[in-house]
């Protein structure tokens, strides 16, 4: 079975996003970009899968500028096989994505697509769903645990309440949540072996595809700074002043 794993390039984690002067967007200038670190998850999950026998190629598709094959590059060195970067210089919305990985979903015939729950940049938690829907296949979202028997995969999913198990007929989507696994570190013998691992380049014009966005952003702004904190001299004068406030009666 070959399993897809859509990865996207996105700010890192650790970075502190700056707004552009102008408010039309975050500034991705000079700073440090790594891969989605749901995806990473979803990669993780492919290796474990091929480890075990239940998949035999992993497949990672990103959409985005050509520095995004850093990103594919990150896949390959964890243990991914090939890489496909569809190359699009704006960004790509969910619909956009999706549509694109429907078209890769019918080249390659993947018994399963992993991607991430969401992209910690615009935070859509769309595209996997959307995806689903354009294929017609069944998907498990928000999955902490993943186990492939025969022809279906059972899937754990984190519920409000607690965990919900489904089955799903392969071929199947499945999104990955925080707890699924810990991705691995790449080793520095698996970087040197990816940068002669197939990586495949197209454009969404390849596949007939327009990327062309639907939404305008009208403006982002930071969130508002925190007020300093004042200190009190001891517990009555806190207790008086949350009663003044409201908070305590
Ligand atoms: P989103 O719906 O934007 O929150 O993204 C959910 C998941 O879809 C991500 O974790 C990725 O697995 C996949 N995805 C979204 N955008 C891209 C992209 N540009 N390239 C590859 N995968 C993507």
């Amino acid at each position: 079975m070959k399993v897809l794993v859509p990865v996207k390039r996105v700010l890192d984690y650790n970075v502190k996003p700056r707004v552009k002067a102008d408010g039309t967007g975050v500034d991705l200038a000079n700073v440090k970009m790594s891969m989605n670190p749901f995806d990473e998850i979803a990669v993780e999950e492919a290796i474990r899968l091929k480890e075990k026998g239940a998949a035999t190629e992993i497949v990672v598709v990103s959409i985005g500028e050509a520095k995004a094959q850093e990103t594919l590059r990150t896949a390959l060195a964890m243990g991914a096989d090939r890489a496909i970067l569809i190359q699009s210089d704006g960004p790509v919305e969910p619909l956009g994505v999706a549509k694109l990985l429907a078209k890769v979903a019918a080249d390659e015939a993947p018994g399963l697509i992993i991607l991430g729950k969401q992209a910690i940049d615009d935070d859509n938690n769309q595209t996997g769903q959307m995806l689903g829907a354009l294929l017609g296949w069944a998907q498990g979202t928000f999955a902490s645990k993943v186990e492939v028997a025969g022809d279906s995969v059972d899937v754990t999913r984190e519920v409000d309440g607690g965990l919900e198990t489904v089955k799903l007929k392969l071929p199947a989507i499945v999104t990955t949540d925080l707890r699924l696994n810990e991705p691995r570190y790449a080793s520095l013998p698996n970087i040197m072996k990816a940068k002669s691992k197939p990586l495949d380049q197209k454009t969404p014009a390849d596949f007939g595809v327009d990327v062309a966005p639907r939404l305008t952003v009208v403006s982002v702004a930071e969130p508002a700074k925190r007020q300093a904190g004042v200190k009190v001299a001891d517990v009555d004068e806190l207790v008086a002043k949350l009663k003044a406030l409201g908070v305590a009666k």
